[in-house]
């Protein structure tokens, strides 16, 4: 008789606060983030067993706080993530992350697998010694995400709610419901265990552009690109400084519908002649910049800024 192998979750660590301590029994701040290793996370989370009919499987990427996010710990989370996706018996990922940087890393991740399997993030406001620390619910209801068989796709849930990686971002430096997804709104919620999609309907996973990047990203030069803000008295100087340093890529965080300060303006027509790539995200929290007709660079498609950075970095290792 065969026996039918169990399938899996799982859960790889990269730090944050939700395996953070602080020396000050039950502080909430002033705590060090990235101390407590994944294992013993799900270790302290008996009700795990009783969430998934999955066995639990742990494995740390990086242990950091997610302010220090880099390259290369983005390459192998990117890589172990792809690696088990591609193992039919892994129903879904869970990673535990920092809070400060998770839209960075939940965006990378959907330009780069094809994730017809769920793949989610989550993180913590209060570092496991807090009094009421809220990682273990995070992760319970993570794990509980991960087993669902209508999800798929790049996901984060913190504080009961499913977030997108394309419209999610951290929206508030201490509340425990820090994150929002703006006016696209959230996709669901985890209530007592169980997944309500808004809607009715779990979202479908979109493609990934950049899935042919991934076999060589341990390995890729990423490209410098970086972020310049539009505001009052913008003269473009770091602009111009940029390009002499030989930036790639350049993201305005622009006023508004993509406006720009003139002389900022000036001095990106000077990077684009260059040869540098510029896009423009709007620098509102909300809404999505319409195309300006006629405008010298392409628009970040409703990107933030930082992840309008990344798209940025990837196409221009696609040499797209
Ligand atoms: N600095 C921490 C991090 O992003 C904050 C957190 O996890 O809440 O790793």
């Amino acid at each position: 008789m065969q026996v039918a192998a169990t399938r899996k979750i799982v859960v790889l660590g990269t730090g944050g606060t939700i395996a953070g301590t602080s020396s000050v029994a039950g502080a909430n701040v002033g705590y060090t983030a990235g101390q407590i290793g994944v294992q013993q996370l799900l270790a302290a989370v008996p009700a795990l067993a009783q969430a998934s009919p999955c066995n639990l499987e742990a494995e740390q990427i990086a242990q950091i706080d997610s302010k220090d996010m880099d390259f290369s710990v983005w390459a192998r989370l990117a890589g172990r993530c792809a690696q088990h996706l591609a193992d039919p018996l892994v129903a879904g990922i869970v990673i535990t992350h920092g809070t400060d940087t998770l839209e960075e890393t939940a965006w990378l991740l959907r330009e780069l697998l094809a994730a017809s399997r769920p793949v989610v993030l989550t993180c913590a406001m209060r570092p496991a010694t807090a009094l009421v620390p809220d990682g273990p619910q995070n992760l319970l209801d993570a794990v509980t995400l991960a087993a669902e068989p209508s999800a798929c796709g790049v996901l984060m849930v913190a504080a009961g709610v499913v977030h997108g990686a394309r419209a999610v971002s951290k929206v508030h430096p201490l509340r425990l419901d820090a994150f929002a997804s703006g006016d696209e709104g959230s996709l669901g919620w985890v209530e007592a265990g169980r997944v309500r999609w808004a809607h009715g309907r779990a979202p479908a996973v979109t493609a990934p552009r950049h899935a042919a990047l991934l076999p060589g990203l341990a390995t890729a030069a990423w490209p410098r690109v970086e972020i310049v803000h539009s505001h009052a008295g913008a003269d473009g100087c770091v602009v111009d400084w940029l390009v002499d340093k030989g930036v790639r890529g350049i993201v305005v965080a622009a006023t508004g519908n993509g406006t720009l300060h003139r002389a900022l303006e000036a001095a990106l027509a000077r990077a684009v002649a260059a040869g540098v790539a510029v896009r423009a995200a709007s620098r509102c929290p909300e809404g999505r910049m319409l195309a300006i007709e006629g405008a010298p660079w392409r628009d970040a498609e409703g990107l933030s800024p930082v992840k309008a950075r990344i798209s940025l970095m990837l196409e221009l290792m696609d040499g797209a």
